[in-house]
């Protein structure tokens, strides 16, 4: 998970850290070293322009303190600033307020939707919840079973979906059966298709105007880069989604999905996917991950 970014910027820091005056002229050249590695992490353009202009800007002026060089502290606004870009704060997803709580996973096909959905239930039913996995996705039947199979590993309750039953109508079934069954959380894992079309969206409006939904997820494999930006942006302005999550982390070298979906979306990355297991799926920390980025 982002080794490039990290050696790239080791090596930035490593000249800055030493130095115990600080010119215009090396923050000029260490940012400008910054801003080379971002771009290879695939972090989109004007990402990174407002990033280096406000790093640039706090930079600045630094004087040497009683603790920190000013390598050091250029360093420290770096790594503030790349928590800033991964959201700030922690979001966790919405469980108290109107309930039961009703959990819509959007994104295109293979992005990791049906088994984040199974990896999601197992956390919240770990939390106390009582969740119910409903599957919406009526053209592969494939994924149906998916879901089934996923449930019966988890031992979590899987709507009984059928091809022949609308999406909108399914997820309407199982908020009744629900309501009979006492179950609190309700997922529901929609159809992908391997682009956007608006046969997909009109069908997931469909579902975001018959249900009150608590959270609109986006999942994105991470791998994608910044095809995953622009495709959490369509999604985002038709849906008007809650949050993402970042799927296939563990194998994203570059992290160019997850250093600029916030910033371009406004919506915050909410889980990370680490690996294919059920137990694979992590809250996002952007401190944490700005931490791990600066090695
Ligand atoms: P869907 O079409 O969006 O429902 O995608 P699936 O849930 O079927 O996932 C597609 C593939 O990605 C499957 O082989 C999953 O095991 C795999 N996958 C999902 N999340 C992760 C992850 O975080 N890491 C890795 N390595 N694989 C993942």
């Amino acid at each position: 998970m982002f080794d490039n970014l990290t050696d790239r910027l080791e090596g930035v820091f490593k000249k800055l850290r030493g130095t115990g005056k600080l010119t215009e002229e090396n923050i000029k050249e260490s940012m400008q070293e910054v801003r080379m590695a971002l771009l290879e992490a695939d972090v989109n353009f004007q990402v990174v322009k407002d990033f280096i202009a406000k790093v640039s800007e706090k930079a600045v002026g630094l004087e040497v303190t009683k603790t920190l060089s000013p390598g050091q502290q250029v360093i420290k606004i770096v790594h503030d600033e790349l928590v800033e870009l991964l959201g700030g704060t922690t979001e966790q997803i919405r469980l108290d307020g109107r309930q039961p709580v009703t959990i819509m996973m959007t994104g295109l096909q293979g992005s990791g939707k049906t088994t984040t959905s199974g990896k999601l239930a197992k956390i919240l039913k770990e939390k106390g919840r009582k969740p119910y996995l409903v599957p919406a996705d009526i053209y592969r039947p494939a994924a149906i079973d998916q879901l089934q199979v996923l449930g019966e590993r988890l031992d979590i309750p899987v709507h009984p979906s059928t091809t022949d039953m609308k999406p909108v109508e399914i997820c309407r079934q199982a908020m009744t059966v629900a309501g009979q069954k006492g179950y609190d959380t309700l997922i529901f894992d929609t159809a992908g298709r391997l682009h956007v079309d608006e046969a997909l969206m009109g069908e997931l409006k469909e579902i975001q105007s018959a249900i009150q939904l608590s959270e609109i997820l986006f999942v994105a494999d991470s791998m994608t880069g910044q095809d995953a930006v622009t495709v959490a942006e369509k999604f985002n302005q038709d849906l008007e989604i809650s949050g993402v999550v970042l799927t296939k982390m563990e194998g994203d070298a570059r992290g160019g999905a997850a250093l600029s979906i916030k910033s371009v979306t406004g919506k915050p990355i909410k889980f990370v996917g680490i690996g294919e297991a059920l137990d694979a799926l992590e809250v996002f920390h952007p401190d944490r991950i700005a931490s791990r980025i600066l090695g």
